[in-house]
């Protein structure tokens, strides 16, 4: 999702096609208000001039209905729109004002994720849900009632949008929270109880490492259990941070459990005091620099090359074996080793590296690699 202001266009699109780039597949956007919807179909255009083609989703919350009814161009350039339930308006209104934007979805052919929050729960719901548990006579904890209102107000909703006439294939759900258990407590039961997509993330994951470690452990054990259709990883930037983070994470989430391939792989061992120089993780730095540069390239050149393994081992211990695994591998001197590095390419030494420009040996031996077995050549040979 973009957090550049919707009504700054060119801000818009520079980030759109930056996390476009990066592999994302849909990009959200916040539409808050009239500029913002205005500015919708222009960032549309732009993007299609640039070749960009990646689906925009609207983000709406309180006036979702009114912007989309006075801005046809902004109902007509989103792929799909995002609405919460607990905040598409409130009392008498709610019903007729969540009725007017599944009938613009309907009739324009889009998708609606129907996305609830721990945050921004549906107030009048919890209530009857709060009163009829402390009615009862065997109360739940009210942690599991606010569990159970997520839940009911996302399927209430997504009934409701299908009596309305948004097809069900249409339909995406998400009931975000942003505590690890409770979000793989919410989605298990979604995915029990209903067969709509389901679109995955832990909200508020917060920064740095603990974002990233908290939206892994909750994706993983739900993708695992094959609950999910789409994901996205939330992270709190740093001031000026680099957006894409949320991409390359989700991405590596992915790829690490085996769902999907992304980018070549560079497993490297941690190093430990048989590795006293910095020369190991100057040249796992370096591959992983120079794959992630020659990335672009090799993609249009070597169709197949995101499914490449490059094992960089610090030690005679576990170094051959590791790069015997890996498709182009190389196993460092250790401490007290002769000064030599063998390099492995499809489980057979073929070669041993030594002297200073080890590195450069290396990468050139990974590019030579690349060339051979996800070029043209070679994939006529075995045609
Ligand atoms: S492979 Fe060698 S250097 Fe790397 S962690 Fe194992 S023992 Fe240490």
């Amino acid at each position: 999702m973009t957090n550049t202001d919707t009504a700054d266009i060119a801000g818009t699109v520079a980030q759109v096609a930056a996390l476009a780039r990066a592999g994302s597949e849909l990009v959200r956007i916040t539409v808050d208000r009239a500029e913002a919807a205005a500015a919708v179909p222009h960032i549309r255009d732009q993007l299609a001039a640039r070749g960009v083609n990646v689906p925009l989703i609207g983000d709406f919350h309180y006036i979702g209905h009114t912007l989309l009814s006075e801005h046809p161009a902004c109902a007509e350039a989103l792929a799909k729109y995002r609405i919460n339930p607990g905040n598409v308006g409130f009392g008498a209104k709610k019903d007729r004002q969540f009725a007017q934007i599944i009938e613009i979805a309907a009739r324009n052919g889009k998708a609606v994720r129907i996305g609830g929050n721990w945050g921004s729960l549906d107030g009048e719901l919890l209530t009857r849900l709060m009163d009829e548990n402390a009615n009862s006579s065997a109360p739940r904890d009210a942690r599991e009632v606010t569990r159970e209102a997520l839940i009911r107000s996302v399927l209430l909703s997504a009934a409701r949008a299908e009596e309305l006439g948004l097809p069900r294939e249409k339909i995406i759900l998400s009931a975000k929270v942003s505590a690890v258990q409770d979000l793989i407590a919410v989605y298990a039961e979604l995915g029990r109880r209903a067969d709509y997509a389901l679109h995955l993330g832990l909200t508020e994951a917060g920064m740095g490492s603990k974002g990233i470690v908290a939206s892994s452990a909750a994706l993983g054990v739900l993708l695992q259990q094959g609950v999910g259709d789409t994901i996205r990883v939330s992270l709190t930037p740093e001031p000026g941070g680099d957006r894409t983070t949320e991409v390359k994470v989700a991405q590596e989430i992915l790829q690490t459990m085996g769902f999907r391939t992304f980018v070549p792989l560079v497993a490297a061992c941690p190093g430990c005091g048989r590795t006293t120089s910095t020369v190991f993780q100057e040249l796992a730095r370096d591959v992983q620099t120079h794959i992630g540069a020659r990335m672009p390239e090799w993609k249009k050149l070597y169709p197949g090359v995101e499914t490449l393994n490059v094992a960089v081992m610090g030690c005679i211990v576990n170094g051959p074996g590791e790069s015997k695994h890996a498709d182009i591998g190389i196993s460092l001197p250790g401490t007290g080793e002769a000064p030599t590095a063998p390099v492995f390419v499809d489980g057979k030494k073929v070669a041993t590296l030594r002297g200073p420009t080890l590195v450069d040996d290396f990468k050139a031996m990974v590019e030579d690699y690349v060339a051979r077995r996800f070029g043209a050549g070679e994939r006529d040979a075995a045609e």
